[in-house]
């Protein structure tokens, strides 16, 4: 009881910070230098303190759960389910942020001003290359860059190591569940301060981002914002109620913390500790959040490719350029592929959209035109990102769990 009273009261914190962030940023506006030079460095020490601890936390908490698997077939079986689920929920995405910016006509009343085309696109790496990427040469530095999908390789094999070296490796598997224990408490101690994390990252966001800024792109984020809502209205709730049983309303509940971080930070991998803790308070069992969540962090960005869609249709549309309805199919799958190259930290998905404007012949230099409300669009598509990683690891448990329960009546 004393213990449910405390953590719902973080919650209601944590609110308090945004909510106080967002009226400070605001009474800021004319002085946002203040924000940014007074308020920001406490957010960047606290984004700092997460981004310290999820390195370790992925590492041990993904060999923790393969060790607990105990069965290599069986995290391939979660693999696969986790993959599949990512795709699908990925195109699903696209299909709603193409559908609604062309319902909407999200470029029209738009007046392209002039000087305002100048966006040199950083060069997104190729989907081969992606692939490749995914494999270290070296076990310690992706550790030490935080490169999450190597991450992920390195935990996969030290796991599959630990339980195919059974006697000798139970060592090695002691070390790695005290070691998870520690990074857990210490994600604890920092999670604890996310009221003021969570103040100081919002209120420099809002004061330098006027209605000088927002008003001529209104239109964009408007639209954006509801191909959010409605893909993680629709999507998530029908699957996770399909799979486990959990009502919407439960689920949405049970989200709140990490949706709030997750908006506040444009971060999934910062999310990641708030994810991992509210997905099992939902019922998810730890050996496959601990994989399920790391790996959508790093992979699976639904709100990106809404906002991606959403982009793509902006751009030709401000460009008087017709896209055919192939044309809209391509954007799909290059969406769907840019989303597992756009990485879990702020603005990557902006970077990715040249990947997609690209495969479709229309002028990367559009980005010019979204990126100076990129920060807003980020933090509804983070926040959907996150919480279709968190659906997905409830979903996939579920199914584990019947599957499991159904070899069980058979031996039995
Ligand atoms: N900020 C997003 C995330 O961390 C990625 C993006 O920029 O789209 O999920």
């Amino acid at each position: 009881m004393e213990k449910s009273k405390k953590k719902i009261s973080l919650t209601l914190q944590i609110t308090i910070g945004l909510v106080l962030g967002i009226i400070v940023g605001l009474l800021l506006q004319n002085n946002a230098n203040i924000a940014t030079d007074y308020i920001k460095p406490i957010g960047t020490i606290y984004l700092n303190l997460i981004k310290m601890i999820v390195v370790p936390v992925v590492l041990l908490s993904i060999i923790q759960g393969i060790i607990s698997l105990k069965d290599i077939r069986k995290v391939g079986s979660i693999g696969v389910r986790t993959i599949v689920y990512y795709l699908c929920t990925t195109a699903v995405a696209v299909t709603i942020g193409l559908v609604f910016a062309n319902i909407m006509k999200v470029g029209a009343g738009y007046v392209l001003g002039e000087g305002e085309l100048s966006y040199t696109a950083s060069a997104a790496p190729s989907f081969i290359d992606t692939i490749v990427n995914i494999f270290p040469s070296n076990a310690v530095t992706p550790l030490a860059n935080a490169t999450m999908l190597q991450v992920i390789v390195i935990a996969l094999f030290f796991g599959f190591g630990i339980i195919l070296a059974g006697d000798k490796g139970t060592i090695a598997g002691n070390v790695v569940e005290s070691f998870a224990e520690v990074s857990f408490k210490i994600m604890e101690m920092i999670i604890r301060i996310s009221p003021l994390g969570v103040f100081a990252l919002i209120c420099p966001v809002v004061a330098s981002n006027g209605p000088a800024v927002l008003l001529p792109l209104l239109k964009v984020i408007l639209v954006a914002y509801v191909g959010y809502i409605i893909h993680a209205i629709i999507v998530y709730s029908s699957t996770v109620k399909a799979f486990s049983g959990i009502s919407p309303f439960k689920f949405f509940k049970g989200m709140v913390r990490p949706m709030m971080f997750a908006f506040s930070s444009a971060s999934s991998v910062g999310v990641l500790p708030f994810n991992l803790e509210a997905t099992q308070k939902l019922g998810a069992r730890k050996e496959v959040a601990s994989f399920v969540l790391p790996l959508g962090a790093t992979i699976n960005m639904d709100g990106t490719a809404i906002y991606q869609g959403v982009c793509a249709i902006f751009i030709a549309e401000i460009f008087g350029i017709e896209l055919a309805f192939t044309q809209q199919l391509t954007i799909i799958l290059t969406a769907t592929l840019a989303s597992i190259g756009t990485a879990g930290v702020p603005g990557s998905g902006m970077i990715m959209l040249a990947m997609v404007l690209q495969s479709v012949g229309l002028p990367v230099e559009g980005i010019a035109l979204v990126a100076g409300i990129d920060r807003i669009l980020d933090m509804g598509r983070t926040v959907v990102n996150i919480t279709g990683d968190a659906a997905c690891a409830i979903c996939v448990d579920a199914m584990d769990k019947k599957r499991e329960a159904k070899r069980n009546k058979i031996a039995g």
